[in-house]
């Protein structure tokens, strides 16, 4: 099978034709990295959303869910470090106008030699790296000064840390607790790129646990471990993810220590999941910007009070959805055809089943639309095609990674039954049209 850029290309051309990801405002040339979902898209990005959702929080007793507001007082991010700290090194080149993050200029090319590393061809004309800050900045009401400047938050979990009291108060939990948000987060990065992977807006999940101090390396552990296991539940292959350390050095502001969960993507091993232990850093922070105590009050032993420490979980959704899809391509050859198939946990396939009558005729369409009507009134996303001949349609469906497929034939008018074919062992077996949906509700988990 096919890998690197090569299978980075196929992807994204099967991402536009089955209407999994767009380019932005494409009829205008293009927004530079920045991506639409499409209709497949939407759905996939919605089962991986549902999914975390469901394990962090409706499973759990010990996690609360919040939906923050993108737009945040300004001093939240001179506490927490983001005015001053979140920067990047920037390196011009006065010649081309090409940008590069200092720190990747070992794997950065010239764009007018790509052979060449930017500084090696005798045009470039590169500067000194500067401090670059990725905080999107812009002006709340009309007047367009500093004083009305405001941020789009960089990250979902200051959020949470500013309504820590609120939740504690509202839902009277007790330490060690967490926040779980999903969201919007904006960077300007210097250099995004690799389809959706690196972006600019982009949408975090993110899950603050808050703990009592000395209790913290315990549970950085038992989040490392969690997370890891909640990947691979979605059918990633285990071989494909690893953990990687940050080197100390190589903290953020406000991290004792960090794990990062890589898959390997065509270009390389990268982070898609961040464990960090946070500390009291932002919640310290937060205590002195604002003057308001932030300290946890036990309510059963009250003379023990302290700032918690916090241990977070942070993934991309866009991530999570590429890894999803990288995972899945799958290119082979079937009785001498080629086929391209997207073999996606059926949890996470856009659309679960299709209905398909084998000709437009006999009563067969008839009897598809009711079949589809019991999928959509059971909550399955189903899709109806009657275009083309079955062969197309099975194809289409494969590479729109669609676990099974219900063909209404000849015989399902007189024996009430159906072919179930499924996606992945192309196995097809008949089924009593009357059960089908149940059929299908224990194939999809
Ligand atoms: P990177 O090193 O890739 O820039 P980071 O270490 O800055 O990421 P975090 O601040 O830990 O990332 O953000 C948590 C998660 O948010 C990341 O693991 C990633 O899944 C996602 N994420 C961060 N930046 C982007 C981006 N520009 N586009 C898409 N997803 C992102």
């Amino acid at each position: 099978m096919s890998n690197g850029p090569d299978l980075m290309e196929k992807l994204v051309s099967l991402c536009k034709r089955r209407g999994y990801v767009f380019q932005s405002s494409e009829i205008y040339g293009g927004t530079g990295s920045v991506w639409d979902y499409g209709p497949l898209g939407v759905e996939l990005q919605r089962n991986v959303k549902e999914a975390w959702w469901r394990s962090m929080v409706h499973e759990r007793d010990d996690i609360e869910g919040l939906d923050a507001a993108i737009l945040m007082h300004p001093r939240v991010w001179e506490a927490s470090g983001h005015v001053s700290g979140f920067t990047d090194p920037l390196i011009d080149c006065r010649a081309c106008k090409a940008r590069f993050r200092a720190d990747q200029m070992e794997s950065a090319r010239c764009p007018h030699k790509p052979s060449r590393m930017p500084g090696e061809y005798e045009d470039c004309k590169l500067t000194e790296p500067r401090q670059f800050n990725l905080m999107f900045r812009t002006f709340m009401g009309p007047v367009e000064d500093s004083a009305a400047a405001v941020y789009l938050r960089p990250e979902t979990a200051q959020g949470s840390y500013v309504n820590f009291h609120n939740v504690v108060t509202s839902t009277r939990q007790r330490i060690p607790f967490g926040i779980a948000q999903i969201g919007k987060a904006f960077r300007n990065e210097i250099t995004p790129g690799n389809f959706i992977f690196r972006t600019r807006e982009f949408e975090q999940m993110e899950m603050q646990f808050f703990v009592e101090p000395g209790t913290d390396d315990e549970w950085f552990e038992f989040w490392k471990t969690q997370r890891m296991e909640w990947i691979r539940s979605l059918g990633i292959r285990a071989e494909k993810l690893r953990f990687e350390e940050h080197a100390p050095d190589a903290l953020a502001h406000y991290a004792k220590r960090a794990y990062d969960i890589q898959y390997e993507f065509p270009f390389g091993w990268q982070e898609f999941e961040g464990v960090h232990n946070r500390t009291d850093f932002d919640l310290r922070r937060h205590q002195e910007y604002s003057g308001r105590r932030q300290e946890y009050v036990d309510p059963v032993d009250r003379g023990k009070r302290y700032l918690p420490f916090v241990i977070e979980t942070a993934v991309g959704v866009g991530r999570v959805v590429l890894a999803a899809l990288v995972d899945a391509y799958h290119e082979e050859e079937i009785e001498g055809e080629p086929r391209v198939v997207l073999r996606l946990d059926p949890r996470l396939a856009p659309v679960k089943v299709a209905v398909l009558p084998l000709v437009k005729k006999d009563g067969m369409p008839e009897m598809a639309v009711r079949i589809q009507k019991a999928f959509r009134a059971a909550g399955i996303n189903s899709f109806y095609d009657d275009s083309g001949s079955i062969g197309k349609r099975y194809r289409r469906l494969d590479e729109a990674g669609t676990p099974f497929a219900i063909t209404v034939d000849g015989e399902s008018g007189s024996d009430n039954t159906v072919t179930v074919r499924d996606r992945d062992s192309l196995k097809q077996e008949r089924a009593g049209a009357d059960g089908i949906v149940d059929f299908v509700r224990q194939r999809i988990g």
